[in-house]
C-alpha cells in the first residue's frame, strides 16, 4: 500500500521544491496504470527519472529484473535507498549523468526538463518508454502539420518514434497540485517513416526552420544562413534548388522537410 505522499513528506520534514518540478502522484491507481502501460516484465531493465517518493519505483521493482532511478534531490535519493534497497539510485541531474543501458524508461517528469530529456531519450537505444508530461506538451509531441501545436518537437518525435497519448491525468492526481493537467505518453522507437540521407542535417534544418515557423522556408533559411553557408550569398546560391521554398514552415510535413534537407546536401550545415 502507498502511504499518502502528503503524510510521507510531513513525516520526513520535507517541503516540495517547486523549482525542481516536485509534484507527487497521490492517486496510486494512476501509478499502477503507468507501469501497466509500460508492460514491464521480468526480463526488463528499467530506468526511472525523478522517482521522488517512489510511487512508480516500487511498482516497477515488483515486476522488473532491475530498476535504476536517477534523482536530483538528495533528500529523495537517500529516502529511496533506505525504503527500496533493491533499486539502484543514482543521485544526480538526469540531463548530465550518464544513462545506463535500459529496455524501458518510466518517468513522471519534472516538466521543466521535458524537452531535453525527450530528445536525449530519442537519441538513446531503448525498447519503449511511458512518460508523464504536461498535457499541452504531449499535444505538441503528436501534432500534425498546419495545426497550432505543430513544432520542432512534433517533427523530432515523428522521425524517431511512434508516439501515443494513453490517457489524460487530471491535476488533482498530484500534490502539490500543478496548474495544468498531465498526459501519459508512450514512445516506441522506429526507423524514420521517410528517407533521410543525413539525420544531423535534417535536425539542423528542422531547428533552423522552426525558429520562424510562420515564415516561408526561404526566408527562414535566410535568417539562419550561418548554419548552412559561409555567407548570405552562399545561401542564396543554394535556394533555387530547395523544394517547397515558398511554403510556410508550419504547413510542411516531416517528409517534405526531409526533402528540403536532402536538397541541401552541399551546404555546410
Ligand atoms: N515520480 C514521483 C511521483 O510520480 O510522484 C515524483 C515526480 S516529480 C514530478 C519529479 C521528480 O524529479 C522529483 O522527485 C524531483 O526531485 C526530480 N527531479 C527534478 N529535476 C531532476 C533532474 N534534473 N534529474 C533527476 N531528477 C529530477
Amino acid at each position: 500500500m502507498d502511504e499518502d505522499p502528503r503524510r510521507t513528506l510531513e513525516r520526513l520534514g520535507i517541503r516540495p521544491r517547486k523549482g525542481m518540478g516536485q509534484h507527487f502522484l497521490v492517486d496510486g491507481r494512476v501509478a499502477t496504470r503507468h507501469v501497466g502501460h509500460a508492460n514491464v516484465g521480468a526480463s526488463d531493465i528499467v530506468l526511472e527519472i525523478g522517482p521522488g517518493l517512489g510511487v512508480l519505483t516500487r511498482r516497477l521493482a515488483e515486476r522488473a529484473r532491475r530498476v535504476i532511478a536517477i534523482e536530483a534531490d538528495r533528500r529523495f535519493a537517500a529516502y529511496l535507498r533506505e525504503s527500496l534497497p533493491e533499486v539502484e539510485v543514482i543521485e544526480g541531474d538526469a540531463l548530465k549523468v550518464e544513462w545506463p543501458p535500459f529496455d524501458v524508461l518510466a518517468s513522471n517528469l519534472p516538466y521543466k526538463i521535458s524537452s531535453p530529456i525527450t530528445f536525449r531519450l530519442l537519441d538513446h537505444r531503448f525498447d519503449r518508454a511511458v512518460l508523464m508530461y504536461q498535457w499541452e506538451f504531449a499535444r505538441r509531441m503528436i501534432a500534425k502539420p498546419a495545426t497550432a501545436d505543430y513544432s520542432r518537437l512534433s517533427v523530432g518525435v515523428y522521425r524517431r518514434a511512434a508516439c501515443e497519448i494513453l490517457e489524460r491525468v487530471p491535476r488533482n492526481a498530484f500534490h502539490p497540485q500543478p496548474r495544468v493537467d498531465s498526459a501519459l505518453v508512450r514512445l516506441v522507437p522506429r526507423p524514420s517513416p521517410f528517407p533521410i540521407a543525413d539525420p544531423a542535417r535534417f535536425d539542423a534544418v528542422v531547428d533552423a526552420l522552426f525558429v520562424h515557423r510562420r515564415k516561408t522556408v526561404e526566408n527562414g533559411l535566410r535568417l539562419s544562413w550561418r548554419s548552412f553557408a559561409e555567407t548570405p550569398r552562399g545561401l542564396e546560391s543554394i535556394l533555387p534548388s530547395v523544394p517547397f521554398r515558398r511554403r510556410r514552415v508550419e504547413e510542411l510535413s516531416p517528409e517534405e522537410i526531409g526533402r528540403i534537407a536532402d536538397s541541401m546536401a552541399g551546404a555546410k550545415g
